[in-house]
């Protein structure tokens, strides 16, 4: 499960990434800019939306990405404990509100109602030829039977299995794996990839040549 968490307040914001990380991937941002950019670019279960960012309202951003068809899960983090706020939350299209300053524990709780909900709602097994991937119990099989990979080639297979027959672009890989920004060696995509064709067997992605990958439908 990736969380996206949108917080400006730096020690809160650390916080919250330490506390999160022991459950989750999680990229964290300190504005609404940046939060587009990063939805753009990575596929996330779920994200954690403070509501005064340096850029804007999170409920003006969160209301232009429903009005765009987004139906990721949304929870809003916010010290506006006010009726009319948390009314207004919500009407815009976030799934869940909580007040800070909160308790780790019910945080966590809420994130994991959050993401059951959403995986009830989608139940997706995804498919491509012999291999399959349950959302629900973050799991692939082969032929049927489970198989084990690696964190970085786990997060690439899911993305390749998430774009359907559609090829997916080198760079969206590393930034899925590395997050915006980072400065990776390409080369490291590549030493991923190899070991995950190792794992399921390198015809079941393809090469697409100056762009990326795709997985193999066969
Ligand atoms: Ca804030």
């Amino acid at each position: 499960m990736f969380l996206l968490l949108i917080e400006d307040d730096l020690n809160l914001g650390k916080a919250l990434l330490k506390l999160l990380r022991q459950h989750y991937r999680v990229h964290w941002v300190r504005d609404l800019a940046s939060a587009s950019e990063h939805l753009a670019a990575a596929h996330y279960d779920a994200v954690l939306l403070d509501l005064g960012l340096p850029d804007g309202d999170g409920v003006d951003w969160l209301r232009a990405m429903r009005r765009k068809g987004s139906l990721l899960p949304v929870l809003i983090l916010s010290a506006r404990d006010a009726l009319d706020d948390r009314v207004r939350g919500l009407d815009t299209g976030a799934d869940d509100y909580l007040v800070k300053p909160f308790e780790p524990d019910e945080l966590l709780a809420r994130i994991r109602v959050l993401l059951r909900r959403q995986s009830g709602a989608a139940q997706e097994l995804l498919t491509a030829g012999d291999l399959t991937f349950s959302s629900e119990q973050q799991q692939f099989y082969l032929q049927g039977k489970p198989i084990s990979l690696p964190a970085k080639e786990f997060q690439l297979l899911a993305v390749l299995m998430q774009s359907g027959n559609k090829a997916v672009s080198r760079e969206r890989l590393v930034q899925q794996l590395y997050g915006l920004g980072q400065d990776v060696d390409s080369n490291t995509l590549d030493v991923h990839m190899h070991m995950l064709r190792k794992i399921i067997g390198k015809e079941r992605i393809t090469t697409v040549r100056g762009f990326g990958y795709r997985l193999s439908f066969e």
